[in-house]
């Protein structure tokens, strides 16, 4: 099994994976009080990805990613819509499955909703009231930070600077200004309320994520991820509760860089494609997930149609070169051959790949990427590089190696080449164009409405219009 690397923001070293027991992900997921935008998604991706790697490495893994279902925002954008907040939230959240499951990467193993997790909340609350961490106070409770020893250092900042934002609560009703909200009373104009110890409210954003992630990988875990956003206050107050309350919780921290936007783009054209769903509409599925792998995790990256073209056509030459290079062609290994590392492999009969040849060490280099804190730029490079060199000469495996390679990041289907589109999508494909050349736009986008029908995706691609078989 391959050493995996994961840079922790902790104490900013890396830190190898145990492979003696279930690898435990707690990735933060979405406050579902809109569609979910890009920045939403780049999380998804990555911890969805780490997931499948560490398998393929044969590290057991659970993957749990959650949806915070309850919060101020929702109300207020329930209430812009006129609609009861727990309706809203329920509707959100399924769209949130629904964009998320349009980027092909499955679904996390487990994916718990704060609203089914009250019990829970209310258990831990009513721990850490008894053993002094917290208070009750007008039917609010508090985290008495100053309780607890190693307060602000995920975040590495002084107890001065720190704001606690949305669940800073009320001022009058706390001990010290640092404290911040547990569970807070229900409040005028609020449609939903839980039953407590402290009367009806409701939890507060830090304590859900502390409970949902022990109830679904127990007291102490391998990682915990999310935004690099969510670093103050919301992860520094989960590791505040759970280990004040004893738990060891989680043993690395693994935080993804924010998706940055230019503000006077996005307020015109880009807006748009920054939510999911239409980004999916206008480039389809593998550029978005090329997009966002094409920059290391813990980075920022920029975002604007420039970068969703770059990737669209770096997805596409990838295409081409399967649509030149079939998969699995006679003469070549058979479909899903192991490209072995070493020498003394098992050398799988009819394994044609030429072990320790261009196309072996390129997928070994590949997964040592991604075993060093998941480089995918630097893994992605490879199968760049793989593809550059099979163009200029024929290179066996190279094809079956560099699909080996994309499967693992989320865009297998790349290889994947129409099966020629049939004469019907054909000729609406023909007169989608002469539509086109009309500027009868109407026509044309009948037509492509019609393409969808029957399974079929239509690119505009630099060399003209291309059907794609939907996934
Ligand atoms: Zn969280």
């Amino acid at each position: 099994m391959r050493e995996v690397r994961i840079r922790d923001t902790l104490s900013g070293e890396l830190r190898t994976l145990s492979s003696d027991e279930e690898v435990g992900i707690y990735a933060c997921g979405p406050t579902v009080y809109s569609r979910i935008h890009i920045g939403n998604a780049r999380p998804f991706v990555v911890f969805s990805l780490l997931a499948r790697f560490l398998r393929t490495e044969g590290y057991r893994v659970k993957l749990v990613i959650n949806v915070t279902d309850i919060n101020d925002k929702i109300y207020e954008a329930a209430r812009e819509a006129g609609e009861p907040s727990a309706g809203f939230a329920e509707r959100m959240t399924r769209a949130y499955f629904e964009d998320t499951d349009r980027l092909g990467l499955g679904r996390p193993d487990a994916e718990p909703l704060a609203t089914e997790t009250i019990d829970g909340i209310v258990g831990l609350t009513s721990e850490l009231i008894e053993s002094g961490h917290a208070y009750e106070s007008g039917g609010d409770v508090y985290f008495r930070v100053r309780s607890f020893d190693g307060y602000g250092e995920l975040s590495n900042r002084k107890p001065e600077d720190m704001d606690q934002g949305e669940e800073a609560g009320s001022e009058s009703l706390k001990e010290d200004p640092l404290d911040f909200a547990l569970w807070k009373a229900h409040k005028e104009g609020e449609d939903t309320s839980w039953d407590s110890p402290w009367g009806p409210g409701r939890p507060a954003w830090h304590i859900e994520c502390s409970v949902m992630a022990e109830e679904e990988l127990g007291p102490s875990f391998a990682i915990h991820g999310g935004g690099s956003d969510l670093v103050f206050p919301h992860h520094e107050n989960e590791i505040a509760q759970s280990e004040a309350a004893g738990r060891p919780f989680a043993r690395a921290w693994m935080h993804n860089g924010m998706i940055e936007t230019d503000a006077a783009k996005m307020s015109k054209s880009e807006g748009n494609i920054f939510q999911l769903s239409e980004a999916l509409d206008r480039y389809g599925r593998e550029a978005v997930v090329a997009y966002l792998l094409s920059g290391h995790y813990r980075q920022p990256l920029a975002f604007g149609a420039e970068q969703m073209e770059q990737a669209l056509a770096r997805v596409e030459r990838l295409r081409n070169f399967f649509r030149e290079h079939p998969v699995g062609e006679p003469g070549g290994p058979p479909l899903g051959t192991r490209v072995e590392s070493s020498g003394a492999g098992s050398g799988r009969a009819g394994s044609q790949v030429p072990i320790g040849g261009p196309p072996g060490s390129r997928v070994e280099a590949f997964r040592e990427a991604l075993a060093d804190d998941f480089n995918t730029p630097r893994a992605m490079a490879e199968v760049s590089e793989l593809v550059a060199e099979a163009n200029r000469e024929e290179i066996p495996g190279a094809p079956e190696a560099a699909q080996e390679m994309l499967e693992l990041i989320g865009l297998g289907s790349l290889a994947e080449v129409e099966e020629g589109a049939d004469a019907e999508a054909d000729a609406l494909l023909a007169e989608r164009e002469e539509a086109r050349a009309a500027k009868d736009f109407g026509r044309a986008d009948e037509i492509r409405d019609r393409l969808a029908e029957l399974g079929w995706e239509v690119r505009d691609t630099s060399d003209g219009a291309k059907l794609i078989r939907k996934s």
